[in-house]
Formats: C-alpha cells, structure tokens, sequence
C-alpha cells in the first residue's frame, strides 16, 4: 500500500515568513491535484505540518529561522488549492502536528504507516532540501520505498532543491518522477 505525505505546504513555508516564494507558488495546483488524486483513490494521506508554539526558547530553530507555523496563526493553514482539497477529504486525511524537519521525528507516522501495511511513501511539498529531505532520509534508514515527485516539491534555494532530488535517486533508491505519471 502507498501513502502520500505531503509536507509543510503553509501559508507561512509559501508565500508567508519563511517563503520558498515562487517555485512554491508554481507547484501549489499539482501539490492539490494529487492530494486529490490520492485521496479520491482512497490511499492513506497525510498532512505533516510544522508547528511552532510562539517565542519558544527551547526550540533549535528559533535561532535559525524568523518565526513561522505558531500554533492558530493563519500563516499555518494550508496554501492555496490545497485547502479545499483538505476540507472536502478532512475525514479520512491525518493532520500531523510535526515540531522538526522529518515527518517521523516526535510523531506517530510509522506506527499509522505500519498500521495500514504501508510500504512505499509518496513526498511532495516544501523544501525540498530541508523537511522533504529529512523526511525521505529517515524513510530510508526505517525501510520505506520513497517515491518524490519533482513538480510538486521546491525550495527557496534552486542549488539545494537539485542537490536534493540528485540525493533522493542517488543515495536514497528512491523513484523521482513527474506528477504526470499518476495524473491524468
Ligand atoms: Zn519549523
């Protein structure tokens, strides 16, 4: 069985205060289409999302980055497209809380893969070279076949965005390929 993860797509990682900019902008409708796609097809879909509680001194990245993703700010809703897509299939996607770049780090995302005898994971969403590829890396090292599609993942750094997807076929096994291969 397959899974879709899809990553930090937020108002916020977008076009927001941590922005990937325009490549985030440019993959939002392939980013919702395939949602949909998976999601209509009944596949187990998950909306991993970073989320920060404001002013968090404890937190690693608060002396990296501006703050992004507080709990209940709009900044944290979905981009675009997505949204109604989430909305329309909210009963049957797992919204994830994730407080680091890997969507496996402090969550219970293998044990609800496992569960559902999930053995190859599908990633798209932002960035690339930051949460997507933290995310793959430890996908890899638990087993998971990975899967990334490279219309519907960016970054606001184009050196580390294809650096990434080099990794992911290179170092990773992982399948990349365009969301024309599922989507009709
Ligand atoms: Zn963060």
């Amino acid at each position: 069985m397959n899974a879709l993860i899809v990553i930090d797509f937020t108002n916020d990682f977008v076009d927001g205060s941590l922005p990937v900019g325009e490549p985030g902008i440019q993959i939002a409708p392939v980013v919702a289409r395939l949602t949909e796609a998976f999601a209509s097809k009944g596949e187990y879909v998950v909306m991993a999302v970073d989320l920060h509680e404001k002013g968090d001194p404890y937190h690693p990245e608060t002396k990296l980055f501006p703050p992004h993703n507080i709990r209940g700010t709009q900044g944290r809703e979905l981009y675009g497209e997505l949204q109604p897509v989430y909305e329309k299939h909210k009963e049957d996607i797992y919204w994830m809380d994730k407080t680091r770049y890997s969507a496996f780090c402090g969550t219970d995302l293998e044990l609800k893969l496992r569960e559902r005898g999930v053995s190859e994971i599908h990633l798209i969403g932002v960035c690339t070279d930051i949460c997507v590829l933290h995310t793959a890396v430890d996908a890899y090292n638990k087993g998971f076949k990975i899967t990334v599609y490279e219309d519907a993942v960016a970054s606001f750094n184009p050196a580390g965005h294809e650096w990434a997807l080099g990794h992911f076929s290179g170092s990773l096994g992982a399948r990349v390929i365009s969301s024309s291969e599922v989507l009709k």
